[in-house]
Parts: C-alpha cells; structure tokens; sequence
C-alpha cells in the first residue's frame, strides 16, 4: 500500500498484523468468516448474503471490507461536508443509533456541543493531519460516554479535503476505573490528611516522606520543616537506639505488620508525649519495601490516668495491708479480751457461788437468829412475869412492915427494909424496862393516845426526878409553854421518856447545876430539849447511845450504874409516836437530848408495827 492510503486502511492493516481479526487458511483460500453479515445493516457494504459463507480474502478490498466490518471500534466516514455516510456495524451499536439516524447526519451531532468546540478548536480539519483526542460523544438517547478518537483528512489528488475518515474506541470503562480510582485515592489523601490519628510515612531508611495535619498539630512542627527529616531525631532521646534497632529489625523481616508498640515522641515545645505505634510496610513488585505507614495513637493521657491509677492502687493496697494488720492486731486483742472476759466470767461465777452460799449460809443464821430472838423475846417476856410476881409480893410485904402495919420495927430494921424496897424498886424498873424492850421489838407495845398538854406532861416528869436532885443541889428548870396545844398522845410513855432523859441529865450532871427543860412549836411538831451541864457525849458516840445495852463507860470501873437501856426504849416511844430523837454534845461542858412529837401523833396507826431495835451486847 502507499503513503496515500486512508488511515483507516492502514489501521485495518495493523488489526491483521495484531491477529485481532480472525484469518482461515484453507487449500491456498484466504477465507475469512463473516459472522452476521447483512447487506442490508449498512450503506457501502460488501454483498456477502445472508449466514456464513467463506469470503474471498486475495481481495484486498475484500479483505479490508471485512476487516471494516468486523472491527471492535468504531469507524466513520464523512463526506467533505462534514455528514456521516458510512459507518461500520460497531458504530451504530457504540453510537446508539441506526442507519436511517445516521446516514448524512452532520457529524457534529455525535458530540456534546463543548467537545465539539474543542475539536473544532483543535482545527484538524485545517491542519490536515491525523488528529488523536480523547473526547466524549452523544447517544441517540442522550448519554454521553468517553471515547478515544483519531480523525483522518481524506484528501484528492490536489489536496482538497473530500471527507474525513473517525476511528471512535469506547474507553468509558477505563475512564470510569481512572475515576473510581482517583476518588480512591483522593478518599484515601483526605483520610490521611484529616485522620484524628498521627500519620507519618517514611522511607525505608527512616527518613520522612508525609505527615498528615494531626502529626503536625500535635508534634508542632510545620510539615516542611520535618520532611526529610529522620523519624528518630523526634524520639525521646533514651528511646531513641532501641526505636532505630526496632525499626531495622522490621524492615529486615518483611512482614507487613508489626506489633504496636510504644514509643516517647518529644514535641516542638519539648513536651513529651506517648504514642501507641502501628507501621505498615508497603512493598514494590520486586518484594523490596517501598515506604512504611505509620499511625500514632496519642496515649500519653491514658498511660498518665494508667500510671495514677496504678499508684492508687499501690496506695489502696498499702491502705489495706495496714488496714487489715490493724484488724488482725485488734483480732488478736479482741481474742485476748475475750479470753480475759471468760477467765473473769468464770471468777465471777465461782465468786457469784461463792456469794449464794454465803448468802444462803447468812439467810441461814438469819433464820437462826430471827429464831432465837424470838426464843430470847419470849424467854424475857416469861421471865420478866415470872420475876415481877415475885417481887410484887416481896415489895407488898417490905412496905407493910416498914410502915409498921404488922408491929413495930427497930431503927436498924427500918433501915434493912428501906435498902429492900429501894432494891426491889430497881429490880422492878430494870424488869420493866427489860418487859419494855421486848414489846418493842415484839411490836407488841400498847399505847392509849389522849389529849394531853406539854405543861402537863412536864410537871409530872419533873415530879418524878426531883426527889433525886436534892442532895446533888441540881435545879431542874422547866420552860413551861402553856400556849401550847394538846397533844394526841400516850401520856405514860411519853412521861416515862422524858423521865429517861431527866434521869440521865441529873446523872451526869455535876453539883449545883442546872437542867433546862425547852418545848417549842415547829410546824406540825413540839420540840423537847433536856440540856445539862454534865460531861457530855464523844461525837462517836451520839448515835450509839441509842443502841440496846449501850453505855459511854463500860467494864467495871463505870460509876454511873444503868443498864443500857432507857433510850433505847425511849426511841422504840418516840418513833411510834411518829417523831425523832437525837443526841448534840460539847464533851465537857454538857449534852442536849432532843425529840420531836406531831402534835397529833401516828400510834394509832403505827403503835402494832414492830419496831426494828438493834439489841447488842457491849458488856
Ligand atoms: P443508862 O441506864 O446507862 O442511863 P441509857 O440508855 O439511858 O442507859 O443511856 C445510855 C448511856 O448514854 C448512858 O450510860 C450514858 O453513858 C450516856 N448518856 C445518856 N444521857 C447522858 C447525858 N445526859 N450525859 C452524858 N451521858 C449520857
């Protein structure tokens, strides 16, 4: 073929070459086999008849023909007019269109109205050579594809432009694969760029390729200072050779992913900082590595919260060792006091036993004794009766003759008689007090209350002692209260109380002195005072001189004689009456026995009450 020939033929020519199109080679035939082929598809087609018939190929119009109209691309040609008359099978599929669309169609309806510009811009047409563009053209319906277009001038032997022959490869695909791809990769450029996570790239000597925005903003260094840069030289100075010895070993390995791990990275404003590492190495087709990918998680908050953590929890379990010492030590106390407790406990109980049978040994003698005071209560009672009857007729007896009513009696026999009676007089007083004592424990104690006025009372006490002051030169001094109201009281025992006391105040009064006898009014109660001038009562002894039996001299070598019991009797009376009694004293210069009386007294209610009267022996 020469120079002259259209590009298309040449193009055919290149398809043959390639072995695109399908050649049979049958006894010296060249045949090729015409799949489809249809004189009616296209204007300018070879007649080659309906199905598969073998095709003269020695021909090169033949040939080319059918190269024409089996090519995978599609080719046009246009008159010097610029409108479609002829076109392969593939163009009508590739167009959308069919013959009746395209035959004389201006071939600037195939393109989007901006494409068309750009050809036209281009001015092949003008230029007159063969024109390679990518461009996109127009279906019938519309859509718009990407094709790759090589345009051919037809020209006459004068170099007039008569048509121009279009080779039109749908490369939509690819063009759609080269897009899917960029937005992969611009998808990929902005993760990079915008990831929350530090991103750095380096290349295998460790010299930094890319960082993203976060590596930058955290590590404080503008992107441009740090490229180029050995990733090491941002590393914490003491991690530095065990990072350069890791980074080696990995890129030594191959392997695509490594373990993280945790590196201390120093920031521009020298702070440090912990990163939780990942590298991922990217390999050429060589096997050989091309760049690793390295993400850095900032972990520096929660390594500082672990390390907190882990020293509170070092503290807690400080706390808690010395806590739980504690507690055992105090275990251990605890046990100790329990044991101590038990032992107690168990004391306590042998002394509780101890304690119930001394008390069950007391209530024993108790019972013993409430036994034999009573013995003794009614052995007195007895005797004293016993005794009295007696004396009453020795005392009856002693009076007739000493007053002579059964014949005359010599001086010395009245003097004998006279020591008689004064003894049996004695004997009486001390049965009778003996008699008294026993009812009032007995709480048998008779008491017939009266009216009685104080002056009343006084004058027949006073009567009773006086004819015993007289030698002793003792003035008894009564101060008579005549306002006084009566009192409801038993008269007898009451005077024999007074009596009692004066009996004692003339006692142990010295010579020439004076008793003072003193009643006042105190609310609901007469108040006595018997006040002598005698040797007086020792403080220890004020209470005890009310005791039965109690004497302030004791043994042999007492000189006032007594028995111990007429206070005793006189508090069994005052008490029943509902008053008090009690002793004041200056030893030495004289006592003040004193007792109180409501003025109506309580006997009728308590005189039957036993009366509780400490009976002692002090002899
Ligand atoms: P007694 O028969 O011994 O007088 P009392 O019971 O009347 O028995 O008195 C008891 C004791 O109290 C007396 O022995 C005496 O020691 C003492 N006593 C009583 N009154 C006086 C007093 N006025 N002065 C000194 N001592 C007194």
């Amino acid at each position: 073929m020469s120079s002259e020939e259209p590009e298309i033929v040449r193009e055919l020519r290149e398809e043959e070459r390639s072995g695109r199109l399908r050649v049979h080679d049958e006894g010296g035939v060249d045949d090729v086999v015409v799949e489809d082929a249809d004189e009616s598809w296209s204007v300018g087609c070879v007649p080659t008849g309906g199905g598969k018939k073998p095709v003269n190929l020695g021909d090169p119009v033949v040939l080319y023909q059918t190269i024409f109209e089996n090519s995978a691309v599609a080719i046009t040609l246009t008159d010097e007019n610029e409108r479609l008359i002829r076109w392969n099978p593939y163009a009508e599929r590739l167009l959308g269109r069919g013959r009746d669309d395209l035959w004389m169609l201006p071939v600037k309806s195939l393109y989007p109205a901006e494409e068309w510009a750009k050809i036209r811009f281009q001015n092949v047409r003008q230029r007159g050579i063969t024109h390679h563009l990518e461009t996109r053209m127009v279906r019938k319906n519309g859509e718009c594809f990407d094709v790759d277009l090589s345009l051919s001038m037809l020209k006459d032997q004068v170099g007039n432009v008569i048509g121009s022959i279009g080779i039109v490869k749908d490369i939509s695909a690819s063009k759609s694969l080269e897009k899917a791809l960029r937005r992969s990769e611009e998808t990929f450029k902005q993760l990079y760029e915008k990831a929350p996570v530090l991103y750095h790239t380096l290349s295998p000597r460790g010299e930094i390729t890319n960082i993203n925005e976060q590596w930058s903003r955290v590590m404080g260094y503008p992107k441009e200072e740090v490229l180029g840069k050995y990733i090491f030289d941002f590393i914490e100075f003491s991690e530095r050779d065990a990072a350069v010895r890791s980074f080696e070993s990995k890129i030594a390995s191959k392997q695509q992913f490594s373990q993280p791990t945790e590196r201390m990275y120093k920031t521009r404003s020298g702070e440090e900082r912990i990163f939780l590492i990942r590298d991922f190495l990217v390999f050429d087709e060589n096997d050989a590595v091309l760049s690793i990918q390295t993400t850095m998680v900032d972990v520096t908050e929660r390594k500082m919260m672990e390390k907190s953590l882990l020293e509170r929890r070092d503290e807690l379990e400080q706390v808690v060792a010395e806590r739980t010492a504690e507690l055992l030590q105090k275990n251990v106390r605890l046990h100790e006091e329990a044991v101590e407790h038990e032992q107690i406990e168990t004391a306590l109980e042998l002394t509780l036993s101890h304690l119930k049978e001394s008390q069950d040994k007391i209530q024993e003698q108790n019972r013993q004794l409430r036994k034999l005071d009573e013995l003794k209560t009614n052995f007195l009672n007895v005797a004293s009766h016993e005794l009295r009857t007696p004396l009453a007729s020795i005392k009856g007896f002693a009076q007739i003759m000493h007053e002579r009513m059964i014949g005359e009696i010599s001086d010395e026999q009245e003097r004998g008689l006279t020591v008689v009676l004064r003894n049996v007089e004695r004997l009486d007083r001390l049965i009778q007090d003996i008699l008294d004592i026993s009812r009032l424990e007995s709480g048998t104690m008779q008491y017939k209350p009266e009216p009685v006025t104080v002056s009343d009372l006084l004058t027949e006490a006073v009567n009773i002692v006086k004819p015993l002051t007289g030698h002793r030169k003792v003035t008894i001094h009564a101060d008579d209260c005549h306002t006084l109201q009566p009192l409801i009281i038993d008269k007898g025992r009451i005077v024999q109380v007074l009596v009692n006391l004066l009996n004692n105040a003339v006692k142990f009064s010295p010579n020439q002195s004076t008793i003072s006898v003193r009643t006042r009014l105190q609310g609901d109660q007469v108040l006595f005072e018997v006040e002598d001038q005698g040797r007086g009562i020792p403080a220890d002894n004020l209470e005890k001189i009310f005791e039965t039996f109690f004497q302030v001299d004791q043994g042999l070598d007492r000189k006032f004689g007594g028995t111990g019991l007429g206070l005793s009797i006189a508090r069994g009376i005052v008490d029943a009456h509902g008053g008090r009694i009690w002793a004041e004293s200056t030893p030495g210069a004289g006592s003040i026995l004193r007792f109180t009386l409501p003025v109506i007294s309580q006997i009728e209610q308590s005189h039957s009450q036993q009366k509780e009267i400490k009976i002692t022996s002090h002899r």
